[in-house]
């Protein structure tokens, strides 16, 4: 129960993020460097992701497995271009043994407890399920495959950010297994398009998807594509993504089928996965300088009733509460505490971002009404007892809108076109945001880009596929039009 106040985003946005963060009692930083606490409140929110992400991938038809938190080191060597995407990362397992210290003051590493093949903690599992699909297909009647695990992942960090990037975090992913390329590419997309619509409909939160470019795609893969949102201080954030894999894992762990014709063919594979991070991107789209702001669809509470009284009226206001909070059913929590102030309480529901509080004193109840203060905007509203319920649901619905329509009109008013360098310099002097832009393709052109102003290509949305114009960089012939951005 921390009383400090919160950092203005005009002043400095990332203490603000920190702030809102540490009063939310979202996470705190831990005893291990760059790894976070997920608090309780923090994970309740995760685990409403979590639910109604796995909804959706159960009813899209793919299963739940687990597999080890450890890899074998070897399992690295046979797909070059994905280790080197992760090499620098790595955390591994040397010893399995301690012992105590000759001094006999604590523990050392026991140096005859060396392992013989080195394991490395997960930080994507693709080679450690790969290897097990190998023993698990072997006809045209396994497929398609289509696992998905959630776990926790460890990609040794430097320079950590609660939530947005941290040595360990949690995520899911899937690995889906198909006969032909055409189903598995059917399926990246499919399972983009899940992402998008999870952000809107349960996030609030408008995204733009598509391609990423070569030197940003996920290592190993034929191509990656991106779920992008945009943040209050134009910078984008990517928190989801989908790989179309082909065929070249298959073939690095000899994963093969025989066909209904009787010949032995490689199947077509991808993955897709959202970690933690999106838990970042949530607090950073709705959130103001009183603290969190939660879409209502994503709220452990929704409602949080706070009693007005004196000690003399604390018996009869509580009542009423109650009978409230039965009304209201499970969306609603009652905050009965008598030991601090409701101004207290108040201001501490607010920096936790429940969607509503609602007020009620004796003079409300002599009157039959409450008090209704909206979350999103603040606002108060006189409501009469009667229909308590039907009331409090349509506002509920009222909020979700108004925060997706928000995040709409943000991403719409921080999206630039510019046809010169110029403009995109300007554009990313200003306001930043996403800027669209015409790229010739060559990786030089990018890099050069990022290096003088930071951006980065974000992706290719399908509205700027085959949208021709002359490269903003070498002026050279562009076949497409690239979104652009300073991203976290
Ligand atoms: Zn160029």
């Amino acid at each position: 129960m921390s009383e400090k106040g919160i950092t203005k985003r005009s002043e400095n946005y990332s203490q603000w993020y920190l702030d809102v963060i540490e009063r939310a009692e979202l996470a705190e930083n831990s005893s291990v460097k760059g790894c976070m606490v997920i608090k309780p409140y923090g994970y309740a929110i995760w685990e409403n992701i979590q639910k109604e992400l796995d909804r959706r991938i159960k009813e899209s038809g793919h299963s739940n497995a687990y597999f080890p938190l450890f890899i074998p080191k070897s399992f690295l060597s046979k797909e070059a271009e994905h280790v080197k995407g992760f090499a620098k990362e790595c955390a591994v397992v040397t010893h399995y043994r301690l012992k105590e210290s000759e001094d006999g003051k604590g523990v050392v590493v026991d140096e005859d407890a060396k392992l013989e093949d080195e394991l490395i903690v997960r930080p994507t599992s693709e080679t450690i399920m790969y290897d097990t699909f190998s023993r698990w297909i072997s006809s045209w009647r396994d497929l398609p495959l289509k696992i998905n695990q959630w776990a926790n992942i460890v990609r040794w960090e430097k320079r950590t950010r609660p939530f947005l990037r941290t040595t360990e975090f949690l995520w899911q992913e899937g690995h889906t297994v198909f006969p032909t390329d055409e189903e598995s590419k059917k399926e990246v997309m499919d399972m983009l398009k899940m992402y998008t619509d999870f952000a809107r409909e349960y996030l609030a939160m408008e995204t733009i998807s598509g391609k990423k470019s070569e030197s940003e795609k996920f290592a190993g893969a034929v191509d990656t594509y991106g779920v992008e949102a945009m943040m209050q201080d134009g910078k984008g954030l990517q928190f989801g993504t989908s790989h179309d894999l082909g065929q070249d894992v298959a073939k690095a762990f000899n994963i093969m089928y025989t066909d209904k014709d009787g010949g032995r063919k490689y199947p077509w594979q991808n993955s897709w996965g959202v970690s933690t991070r999106m838990m970042g991107a949530l607090v950073m789209s709705h959130s103001d300088d009183n603290g969190l702001v939660l879409p209502p669809n994503i709220a452990p509470m929704k409602v949080v009733v706070i009693p007005i009284f004196t000690d003399a009226e604390k018996e009869s206001v509580l009542t009423v509460c109650n009978r409230i909070k039965d009304e209201l059913g499970e969306m609603a929590y009652l905050d009965d505490r008598d030991f601090v102030s409701p101004g207290y309480k108040f201001n501490e529901w607010e920096k936790k971002g429940v969607p509503i509080r609602l007020e009620l004193g004796p003079r409300d109840i002599s009157s039959n009404s409450c008090v209704l203060v909206r979350r999103d905007t603040l606002e108060k509203i006189n409501c009469p007892m009667d229909n308590i319920k039907s009331v409090t649901l349509d506002l509920l619905n009222e909020i979700q809108d108004n925060l997706l329509a928000k995040s709409k009109e943000l991403l719409i008013s921080k999206t630039h076109n510019v046809t010169t360098y110029e403009e995109f310099k300007e554009a990313i002097k200003g306001g930043k945001g996403f800027i669209k832009a015409s790229w010739c393709g060559n990786p030089k052109c990018e890099e050069a880009i990022k290096s003088e102003t930071k951006a980065t290509t974000r992706c290719l949305t399908e509205d700027g596929v085959g949208v021709s114009g002359k490269c903003i960089y070498c002026n050279k012939e562009s076949t497409d039009k690239w979104t652009f951005a300073i991203s976290y």
